[in-house]
Order: structure tokens, then sequence, then C-alpha cells
């Protein structure tokens, strides 16, 4: 897909899951890749197995909660390549519980990093994006954007508010910028880890059988990156075909 190749693609929680299968594939586009998580020692060997295939990848350590080194992040793109085509808003965490549980900290921790993570994102790219001229932000919701479920009510509300943000991006970000809301369905990925809620986790465990590869949803962020750039694809949902 020409439109893909040689972009500039930041990508936040880029090791494992979502956001590990984005980088493949689009490193295996031609695009360059700027790998940011908690985890580097994982970011490295992906960094390094792109580099062996040929592709395009740098990767720096970010935590999305802080915004200093969401910038610094940014800054790293545009320093070794001068440009952001595109920010990938992907890192989340799913620790799902009854809201009688009152786990009041797992609740700020989904707010800090599947809400405020995302607008520090945008906080970053905006004004990088408005100089340039262009950009696209994808920002990764979730079906938990569209309906409540029991013990996700937090978590939802995160993703509502993911969607909300993109939306209003949207309206606001104005010409040569591009804003694109995924939601996926159940897939296979290492979200489900941070469930501490035994019960939750008994659920999720039932729920996940379904579950569709991460490679699914990085062809749905090929799909919209590589529309020419007059077209904005707003938002994709991608369920397993099993879903209910
Ligand atoms: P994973 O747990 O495999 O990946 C989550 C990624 O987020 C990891 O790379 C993790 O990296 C990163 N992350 C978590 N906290 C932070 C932080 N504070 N700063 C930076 N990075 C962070 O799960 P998925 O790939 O499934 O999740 C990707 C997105 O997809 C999430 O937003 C999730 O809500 C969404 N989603 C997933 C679905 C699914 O069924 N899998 C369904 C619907 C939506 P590290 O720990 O190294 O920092």
């Amino acid at each position: 897909m020409s439109n893909v190749k040689e972009k500039v693609v930041v990508i936040t929680g880029a090791s494992s899951g979502i956001g590990e299968a984005t980088a493949r594939l689009l490193a295996k586009q031609g695009a360059h890749v700027v790998l940011g998580a908690r985890r580097t020692n994982r970011l490295e060997k992906l960094a390094s197995t792109i580099l062996a295939e040929g592709g395009s990848a740098i990767y720096q350590a970010l935590d999305v909660t802080n915004r200093n080194q969401m910038e610094s992040f940014i800054a790293l793109a545009i320093g070794k390549f001068g440009r952001v085509d595109v920010i990938l808003n992907n890192a989340g965490i799913m620790p799902l519980s009854p809201l009688e549980a009152l786990k009041v900290d797992e609740w700020d921790r989904m707010i800090d990093v599947n809400i405020r993570g995302v607008l520090h994102g945008i906080v970053a790219g905006l004004p990088v994006m408005k100089k340039q001229g262009f950009g696209q932000f994808i920002n990764i919701a979730s079906i938990g954007a569209y309906t409540v479920s029991p013990t996700a009510a937090v978590y939802c509300a995160t993703k509502y508010a993911v969607r909300a943000i993109s939306e209003g991006l949207r309206q606001e970000a104005g010409n040569g910028i591009r804003v694109t809301q995924i939601s996926p369905g159940v897939t296979e990925s290492e979200l489900a880890d941070s469930i501490t809620d035994d019960e939750a986790r008994e659920v999720m465990k039932e729920y996940r059988r379904i579950s569709i590869p991460a490679s699914a949803i990085a062809q749905a962020i090929l799909f919209a990156i590589g529309q020419p750039p007059e077209v904005d694809v707003n938002e994709i949902i991608v369920r397993p075909t099993a879903s209910t």
C-alpha cells in the first residue's frame, strides 16, 4: 500500500498485542515505526527483528501517563525523521472488577493510561501536526466504547471517553489532519493479564476463547493509514465473527 511507505508512525504500547502486531505489519509495508512502552527489553527485541528484516524502527521508554515522556517520545520521531505522519494511541490496560470491589487504585490507573495517555498523545502531537499541515491520529477504543458489561464499568467509561475525544478531535483538528478511532472486539493479547479480580478473570477466560489475532486489528490500522490524504476513515469496529 503505497500511502504507507516511508510514513513515520509513532506507536504507544508497542511492546505486545495490537501495538506489536501493528509495528510488524507497518514496518513490512515500508513505514518508519517509532516504538514506545515501559518494557524496553521487548521494544529492543522487536526493533532488532524489524531491522534484521530490512525495516526501519527506533524505540524509547515511554509511560503514557507522563506528559513529559510523551513529548520526548514525539521529539524522538521528529529528531530522527523530521516529521510525524501518524500517532497511534494504543497503550491501554483493563483490570476488570465489579464496582463493589472498590478497586479505586485500578480505576485510577485505567483513567490515567486509557484516557490521560491518549490526551498526552494529543498534547504532544497536535501542535506538531498543525505546524506540518498534515498528520493522523489513530486512537484505539474498544467495543466497550459502545456497550457496557458487568465488571467493565470503568474500563468502558475510559473507552467511551476515547470515542468522545476522538470525535471532538476530528471536528476541531482542521484541514489535513485525519482522526481515526478503531474499536476491537476480543483480540489475542496480554490485556487480560492485568485483571486481579478472580471472578472477572474467570469470565474473561471464557470470553476470550473466540479471540481474533492482533494482526486483524493491525490490518484495520493499515487500511486507515493507507487511504489517500483526502480520505479520513473515522471509525472501524472489528469483532470476532462469533461475537454476539
Ligand atoms: P496488551 O496488554 O498486549 O498491550 C497493551 C500495551 O500497552 C502494552 O504494550 C503495554 O506495554 C502498554 N502500556 C500499558 N500501560 C502503559 C503505560 N503506562 N505507558 C505506556 N505503555 C503502556 O493489550 P492489547 O494489545 O490488547 O491492548 C492495546 C489496546 O487495545 C488497548 O488500548 C486496549 O484497551 C485495546 N483493546 C484491546 C482488546 C482486546 O481484546 N485485546 C479489545 C478492545 C480494545 P508496557 O506494559 O510495556 O508499558
